[in-house]
């Protein structure tokens, strides 16, 4: 019924040969430099390439997004993903959950900010 895009982006599907995917190897090999732009929005640079606005959060704890790059756009799969994937794993960024309202979101993180002085 909907068209709107509310929590629409669409899951992160790796690929079957991901881990041997140049994406996936540039990602691990290239020093990336990923930046937020906003709570689902971020800025992601590999290796020495141009820099691309990725959509990276998860969606009931699945996690989703798309990228702008022309690798993305013909392989739904690109370095830039990968990179957003790889600091996902390894904890060293933290997604939003998309499906949350920000409002909720942004009363959780208060609380906890909140907790977190009084300990
Ligand atoms: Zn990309």
């Amino acid at each position: 019924m909907s068209t709107e895009r509310v929590g629409g982006y669409p899951e992160v599907e790796l690929p079957d040969d991901f881990g041997d995917s140049t994406s996936w190897q540039r990602a691990c090999d290239e020093e990336t430099r990923i930046e937020p732009i906003n709570r689902a929005e971020w800025m992601v640079r590999v290796g020495d390439g141009d820099r691309h606005r990725v959509v990276f959060g998860t969606r009931s704890g699945t996690p989703v997004g798309e990228c702008d790059c022309q690798g993305y756009t013909y392989n739904e799969w690109c370095a830039h993903l990968a990179a957003m994937m790889l600091a996902y794993v390894r904890e060293e960024i933290v997604v939003a959950d998309l499906d949350a309202d920000p409002d909720e979101e942004l009363a959780m993180l208060w609380r906890k900010y909140r907790q977190g002085g009084e300990a």
